[in-house]
């Protein structure tokens, strides 16, 4: 018992440094197989021994705590987390959980989206004008980065369209597309200074500048997933899918690889789908997102402590390998 207290220790220390190092600074030491293997593990042990889990576990935890450099936002709707699906099977247990927890029988529909790389930001319209954009931070306090967002050329100043509610809060992610992070790396190399490790890094890093003139020489794009606090949900549809599309009607940026299909089998075929099409894709995805349809339905379905019980994220099987390995001293 003393060695399985030991170890889960040890995990939440290195888990504890790893976020730190991941969320706060842009650099991460191992691998997200690695770190995932690591919080898995972690995982196990709390349910296979419940009386040494810690509350305040890194498996209890969403990101990391704001930089101080920035004003910090707290977000009214919590940002959290998703649950991961490694297999197949993991897959099939999320599906058959969801069904048992509606207690239907009725097939669930299901929105099916890319898992964008990157790093979710918040961004808040009032009477339709982008008033501030914010970090995910730790899930309840992120940074005000209005200022950056506001460079980013995909992102709407202004919403357009009928039945804008008063206060909409779109959620989304902030990346770089694989093209303009190797563009962007190159000319750092040719003027002496540190590239970035890989493209979820330069987005998250570039984001988090203290100065937006530095922000807006960077390459970044925005994708909405998702919606926050929002004044008015009678002016939303019933379905994520369909709330995507007004989104989109509002000129939002919404990826064209989003599709809602009729049942938990179709999802298995998006996601073979869109692994076959990840090389050709213009920027990195590790996995896809599958999320039930029906908003009735995620009200019913709720949340765990750090992330919803109506969404998983089918990961992809791990490509990356630590390019920090070959020597390279990367930008923090
Ligand atoms: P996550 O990547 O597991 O999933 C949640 C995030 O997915 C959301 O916050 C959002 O930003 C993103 N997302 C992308 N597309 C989305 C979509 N269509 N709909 C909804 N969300 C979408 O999030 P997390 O909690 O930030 O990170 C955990 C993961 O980060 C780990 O599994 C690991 O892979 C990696 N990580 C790595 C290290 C390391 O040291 N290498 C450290 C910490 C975390």
């Amino acid at each position: 018992m003393a060695d399985v207290a030991a170890r889960m220790r040890e995990l939440s220390d290195l888990l504890t440094r790893y976020n730190r190092e991941y969320y706060e600074a842009d650099a991460p030491s191992v691998t997200d197989s690695e770190y995932d293997r690591l919080l898995r593990e972690l995982q196990q042990l709390e349910q296979q021994h419940p009386a040494l889990a810690d509350a305040a576990s890194p498996t209890q935890k969403v990101g990391s705590r704001p930089l101080s450099a920035f004003q910090t936002v707290s977000h009214e709707v919590a940002m959290l987390s998703l649950d991961n699906a490694f297999d197949d099977d993991e897959f099939a247990d999320f599906t058959r959980r969801v069904q048992e927890r509606l207690d239907t029988n009725q097939q669930v529909a299901y929105c099916c989206e890319p898992k964008l790389d990157g790093a979710a930001v918040s961004l808040l319209y009032e009477d339709g004008v982008l008033v501030r954009a914010a970090t995910r931070g730790d899930g309840s306090r992120g940074e005000d980065v209005t200022s950056n967002v506001k460079t980013i050329r995909n992102v709407p100043l202004r919403l357009q369209g009928d039945n804008i509610p008063q206060r909409l809060e779109v959620r989304g992610e902030v990346f770089m597309p694989i093209n303009a992070f190797q563009e962007y790396n190159e000319q750092a190399l040719s003027r002496a200074e540190k590239p970035f490790a890989n493209p979820r890094n330069a987005a998250a890093g570039s984001l988090r500048q203290l100065d937006s003139t530095i922000t807006k020489q960077r390459p970044l794009h925005f994708y909405a997933y998702s919606l926050g606090l929002v004044s008015d949900e009678a002016q939303l549809a019933d379905s994520h899918y369909q709330r995507l599309q007004q989104l989109k009607q509002w000129g939002l940026p919404v990826s064209d690889k989003v599709e809602r299909v009729d049942n938990a089998e179709a999802c298995q075929h998006y996601y073979q789908q869109i692994l076959a099409q990840r090389a050709e894709l213009a920027y990195e995805i590790d996995g896809v997102v599958i999320k039930v349809d029906r908003i009735a339905y995620q009200d019913d379905l709720g949340f765990v402590s750090r992330a919803p019980r109506w969404a998983i994220a089918r990961k992809f099987p791990a490509q990356e390998e630590l390019t920090q390995l070959l020597g390279v001293d990367f930008q923090v």
